[in-house]
């Protein structure tokens, strides 16, 4: 029998996972069973992809750079990614702004949801928990975020996967000085480094074989620990106003990857599949950084020397995703509680939102303690922001699973673009786990 792809091995697992959390909803043990017993097999995926993230961002970053012979292709890749991703982001926010100008779900919202909506979530830990989180990061200054990424301990940053611009920053460090020695010279740590990257890339296969099994016990976790569908009904016009525009942004990478690198976007969706489905299932872009490195790698034909740079800085500061919902969500909030917004405050989204998806941490609902910041610059009052938050934290995770998969999404459509404008978008060549066993 010839063997179901992989994507919709996992996509199966999917359904069945939903399917199941629904109908454990319905007998009294159903979410201690779930929490107790199947969603730990989703927390092993999770960790066992973020497990190997930094040691796959080192390898292949090394090798990425030391085999560019020539350190101005190193800027030159660096400034179009970076170029790229700002240029994206803020395309996605003005998306998020129009439609939800346009198509206002906050001004349909009844005092009453609004008052339910804040009963059940303003004091909740969830909500108190991100602004708390919030006001942490925005007492820094102007340049916090560049003296951040450089780490005065290799060690302390590579152990703490929050840390991962610190990581990059050390790597490139390390690679750019490799190249400065001398090929000979450099060869003995290039080669372990050579190594080190194919087996860490093996290990993505191997971790990849459970998916479908991990997404499941994802997803019925997902669905048991869910609020209620009334709440969620309430909010069903803002929620297709952000789904509606990152829907836009996944056909918009479309359009680039046909204009920009001339393949057919229904070929590079399918290949990204895996990855989609794993950004949806984890909500988080760090722990799917591994599987997008492979598939864009193996499946896609990037070549290493713009793959191992472009991709782990867009999973930290590339969330076109993030950005979109923040600004939709911001003026969504406005709307609802009355709070006028003016042309010029808009603009302020635009920028804040862009910076606030730079600043994001690539895990489940970082989005939402960024939004925090959005809205406090527009000058929302701050005794509001509990009430604000509370509005949409019933939806927040179904949002964020949608979200991560255009932030992961955008992050292989630029690495294809930056690739083909150097001349390094080849091939693809697949690996298969079991390449060198005796069958
Ligand atoms: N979960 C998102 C990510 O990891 C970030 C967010 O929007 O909350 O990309």
């Amino acid at each position: 029998m010839r063997k179901l792809e992989l994507h919709w091995q996992i996509l199966i697992g999917m359904l069945l996972g939903i399917l199941f959390g629904f109908a454990m909803t319905y007998v009294d043990w159903g979410k201690d069973f779930v929490s107790d017993w199947v969603q730990p097999l989703g927390t092993i995926f999770v960790k066992l992809l973020k497990l190997i993230a930094i040691p796959l961002i080192v390898a292949s970053l090394v090798k990425g750079i030391s085999d560019l012979k020539d350190i101005s292709k190193f800027r030159n890749i660096g400034l179009r990614t970076i170029g790229i991703y700002i240029i994206t982001t803020v395309f996605a926010i003005t998306i998020g702004l129009v439609l939800v100008n346009l198509m206002q779900p906050g001004n349909g919202i009844s005092q009453e949801t609004v008052q339910k909506l804040t009963d059940t979530y303003a004091g909740d830990a969830g909500v108190t928990s991100k602004i708390a989180e919030a006001s942490r990061q925005q007492n820094s200054g102007p340049l916090q975020f560049i003296e951040d990424m450089v780490p005065d301990n290799a060690f302390a940053a590579l152990s703490d996967n929050g840390l991962m611009l610190q990581v990059i920053f050390f790597t490139i460090f390390l690679g750019i000085s490799m190249l400065l020695i001398g090929e000979e010279k450099a060869k003995p740590l290039k080669d372990f480094f050579d190594s080190m990257n194919e087996v860490v890339l093996k290990m993505v296969d191997l971790i990849m074989l459970t998916a479908p099994y991990a997404v499941f016990a994802l997803l019925a976790g997902v669905v048991v620990s869910s609020s209620d569908p009334d709440l969620l009904l309430a909010l069903l016009k803002y929620a297709l106003v952000v789904v509606l525009g990152l829907a836009l942004m996944i056909v918009f990478y479309g359009i680039m990857v046909s204009v920009f690198t001339k393949k057919n976007p229904f070929w590079f969706l399918k290949q990204m599949s895996p990855a989609q489905l794993l950004a949806f299932s984890t909500s988080s872009s760090a722990a799917t950084l591994p599987v997008t490195m492979e598939r864009v790698e193996e499946h896609i034909g990037v070549d290493k020397e713009v793959s191992s740079f472009v991709l782990p800085v867009g999973a930290t500061i590339n969330m076109d995703g993030t950005s979109l919902y923040q600004g939709v969500a911001a003026v969504f909030i406005s709307q609802a509680l009355g709070f006028d917004l003016t042309f010029a405050d808009q603009l302020t989204i635009v920028l804040t939102a862009l910076l606030a998806s730079i600043g994001s941490a690539a895990v489940p609902g970082a989005g939402m303690v960024m939004l925090v910041i959005v809205l406090e610059s527009i000058g929302f009052p701050a005794d509001k922001l509990a009430i604000g938050l509370a509005l949409i934290f019933a939806v927040d995770r179904p949002l964020d699973m949608c979200r991560t998969i255009v932030n992961v999404t955008g992050d292989a459509t630029v690495s294809m673009m930056v690739a083909k404008s150097v001349g390094k978008l080849g091939d693809p060549k697949v690996k298969n786990w079991d390449d060198n066993l005796k069958k």
